[in-house]
């Protein structure tokens, strides 16, 4: 299968905030060019995400050049040179061409460089190795147009030296592999992928967990994981049990009925019973990411989807978020069809019960536990009424029950 490719310049290269600050790098003497994501997207007519610029000056004079144009400048990554140039409230990240030096299969210690090749050649993927300028020239060191044409994800030079090189291109082959090819997997790529699994390990939390969520969420995602698991590359970093069919139709059922894909979603629907604090740990996720991966992975009795009102007591208990969660995933499992059961997650939200503290002491109850006593049966009461009762109801209801007790 082969890709026709759109034509430089775009307009996202002439307009806008990248305008702006590629014209402070020319002005600066920059020789700046666009590169990473943005060219690769951009030759595929694919939406661009961020914009990446390259150029031979080095932070000090990337700062410079910015305040010279008037913009502002934050340091986000300037120990591998990169300084994030921001027009129009948006950010562009400027980094100095560089090299690789000496590496330790995590970070690499950088050099920066005035060859444009060589910082190219320090790329992992022959596609993200493609730069542009403002005038449409794009510059192919390694044969990412040919690649991207033909849907061919390769690493620039030997994978199993760019893999022991940062043990994170493992997984970000797999991830463009996902994206962007057509076919099968290159075989040296998967040959090396296989042999070097067990490095997984080292990466850091914070650098699993980016990856793997973009991998949870790629175009040819489920099948990929198929494939990772089906080569051990899954046990490597994730705890041993997991499958991918729960996942699979998780994936599925959100493009079935439009929700959208959400990779903490997938990812929970992927953790086996009880797993999911040890996958909360190896890929660090944040509090509210664990919070979810446990609650959809704990041993639990299944959502409560018999009858609209118990839905409706689901999603009073855990939120629509948190019960779109549970019931999508145990919707995966066979002989379920929770269609209606969604139809009320997504239409009905988490109401509020109508009365507070306030207006029981309103009442005359004095400060004490027996507020939150009397609050309580309210709720009870409301429940068991499908929360149908508003507010004027569930007052004249309190006044009649403390009014009973008096
Ligand atoms: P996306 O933003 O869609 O994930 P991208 O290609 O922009 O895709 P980034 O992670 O933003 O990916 O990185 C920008 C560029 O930096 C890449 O295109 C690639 O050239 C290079 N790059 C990023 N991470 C690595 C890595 N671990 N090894 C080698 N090159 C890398
Ligand atoms: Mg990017």
């Amino acid at each position: 299968m082969t890709a026709t490719l759109g034509t430089f310049p775009q307009d996202w290269m002439t307009t806008g905030a990248a305008r702006q600050v590629y014209r402070a790098l020319e002005r600066a003497g920059g020789t700046p060019r666009f590169v990473g994501g943005c060219v690769r997207d951009g030759l595929l007519g694919r939406r661009i995400r961020d914009i990446d610029i390259a150029t031979p000056l080095e932070p000090a004079a990337v700062i410079k050049a910015a305040e010279a144009a008037g913009l502002k400048h934050a340091p986000t990554g300037i120990d591998h040179g990169t300084v994030t140039v921001i027009a129009e409230h948006t950010g562009i990240e400027v980094t100095t061409l560089r090299r690789d030096v000496e590496t330790f299969g995590r970070h690499a210690t950088v050099a920066f460089t005035d060859d444009w090749r060589e910082d190219a050649g320090r790329r992992d993927l022959t596609m993200n190795a493609l730069s542009a300028d403002a005038d449409g020239k794009v510059y192919d060191y390694f044969d990412g147009i040919a690649d991207l044409k033909a849907g061919r994800v390769r690493f620039v030079g030997a994978p199993e030296d760019r893999m022991r090189e940062d043990y994170l291109r493992i997984l970000r082959y797999f991830r463009f592999h996902a994206d962007y090819a057509s076919g099968d997997f290159d075989p040296p790529a998967l040959d090396a992928a296989r042999a070097l699994k067990a490095e997984l390990k080292s990466l850091s939390g914070e650098r699993l967990r980016q990856e793997t969520l973009k991998l949870l969420v790629a175009r040819r995602g489920v099948e990929t994981w198929r494939a990772m698991l089906a080569e051990g590359i899954v046990a490597a970093f994730l705890p041993p049990g997991t499958t991918i069919d729960r996942m699979a139709k998780v994936a599925a059922l959100e493009s079935r009925l439009k929700v959208p894909q959400d990779p903490v979603r997938r990812l929970a629907a992927l953790t086996v019973t009880g797993a999911g604090p040890a996958v909360a740990e190896t890929l660090k996720l944040s509090n509210a990411e664990r919070d979810r991966v446990i609650a959809v992975s704990a041993a639990r009795p299944e959502f409560a989807m018999g009858d609209a009102h118990l839905v409706r007591r689901e999603i009073y208990d855990l939120g629509n978020a948190l019960a779109l969660d549970l019931l999508l995933t145990d919707w995966a499992e066979p002989e379920v069809d929770a269609r209606r059961a969604f139809e009320i997650v997504r239409d009905w939200p988490r109401p509020e019960l109508p009365a507070k503290g306030r207006d029981v002491s309103a009442l005359g109850v004095p400060a004490g536990p027996e507020i939150g006593r009397i609050l309580k049966e309210l709720e009870d009461w409301w429940i068991a009424g499908d929360f149908a009762p508003d507010r004027a109801q569930c007052i004249a209801e309190l006044k009649r029950r403390i009014g009973g007790k008096r």
